[in-house]
C-alpha cells in the first residue's frame, strides 16, 4: 500500500509560528511505525512560511513575495531539520523534494520528479516535498499543498490521500458558525453540491481551506485514488483510517 500524507501548516505549527513540538513528535512517531507495518509513505508538509515567520520573528505572515520567499527559505530548513531529527530516532531516511507548477506542467521534468519518488521509495526513503516557494512566483505556482499533495498521489499512483487539518473533515455548514452542522463521514463523487459546502480559507498560517481541499479530492478520484480529510491535532488517527475506520471524510471512488 502506498500512502500520501499532507500536513498542514496550522497542524504543525502554534499559531505563534514557531513549532508544535508535541504534535510533530507523535506524528513522526505514527509515520514511522506505519512504514515498518510496510506501508510505503509520502509527505507533503507545508509549514516553511510559517515557520520562518515564527524563526524570524516577524508579527504576522507577510502579504509581499519577497519576505514570503524568504521566510519559505528559513523555514523550509527549520522544517526538513525537524523530520530528519525525529524520523532519524525511529530509524527512517527522510529526503526533500521541491518543486513548482513548472516541474508538473513540464511533461519530461514532471516525469523526473515520478522517477525520484518511486527510487527513493523503492530505497526505503521516506520523500518530504513541498511547493519552492523561494522561485515559486505566480506564473509557474502550485499555490497550495492540497493541490500539490494530489498531484503527487497521482503522480506515484498512490492507494490513498489523508489531507491532516484543523477541522475534523467537511461539514454540512460552517461548523465555526453553525451548531448544526454535521460531520459528513463519507462522499462519493465530487458535484456542484458539494463544491458549495466550501467557504474560503479559515487558517491564518496556511493557504488552502475547503475549496483546495474539495479540488484535491477530484484529481484523486479521477484517478482511483481515496483521499479523506481528518483532523491533524491527533496523528494517531492514521491508525484507524489505515485500519478502515470512519475517521474524519472519505472521499471514495465515484465518478465525476
Ligand atoms: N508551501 C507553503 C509552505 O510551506 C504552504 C502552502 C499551503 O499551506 O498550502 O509554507
Amino acid at each position: 500500500m502506498r500512502i500520501v500524507v499532507k500536513i498542514g501548516t496550522s497542524t504543525l505549527a502554534h499559531p505563534t509560528g514557531h513549532l508544535n513540538i508535541r504534535r510533530v513528535e507523535e506524528l513522526c512517531k505514527v509515520l514511522s511505525d506505519i512504514k515498518n507495518s510496510g506501508v510505503e509513505v509520502i509527505m507533503v508538509s507545508s509549514g516553511a512560511i510559517g515557520m520562518g515567520v515564527g524563526k524570524l520573528g516577524l508579527l504576522s505572515r507577510p502579504s509581499d513575495i519577497p519576505t514570503k520567499q524568504a521566510a519559505a527559505a528559513v523555514g523550509q530548513c527549520e522544517l526538513m531539520y525537524t523530520y530528519d531529527k525525529l524520523f532519524s530516532e525511529y530509524n527512517h531516511t527522510v529526503a526533500q523534494l521541491l518543486i513548482t507548477g513548472d516541474d508538473v506542467q513540464n511533461e519530461t521534468r514532471h516525469q523526473n520528479f515520478s522517477n525520484t519518488l518511486n527510487r527513493l521509495l523503492e530505497l526505503g526513503v521516506l520523500p518530504i516535498i513541498n511547493e519552492n516557494d523561494t522561485v515559486s512566483t505566480q506564473e509557474i505556482v502550485i499555490g497550495d499543498n492540497d493541490t500539490l499533495a494530489a498531484i503527487v498521489a497521482e503522480s506515484v499512483k498512490a492507494d490513498l490521500l489523508v489531507l491532516l487539518t484543523d477541522i475534523d473533515g467537511l461539514y454540512t455548514a460552517d461548523p465555526h458558525t453553525d451548531p448544526d452542522a454535521k460531520l459528513i463521514p463519507v462522499i462519493h463523487g465530487i458535484d456542484d453540491s458539494v463544491l458549495a459546502l466550501a467557504g474560503g480559507s479559515n487558517g491564518k498560517q496556511g493557504t488552502g481551506g475547503m475549496v483546495t481541499k474539495l479540488q484535491a479530492a477530484k484529481i484523486c478520484l479521477s484517478c482511483g485514488c481515496d483521499m479523506v480529510i481528518a483532523n491533524g491535532s491527533n496523528p494517531a488517527n492514521l491508525y484507524e483510517i489505515l485500519n478502515g475506520k470512519s475517521v474524519g471524510t472519505m472521499f471514495t471512488g465515484g465518478s465525476l
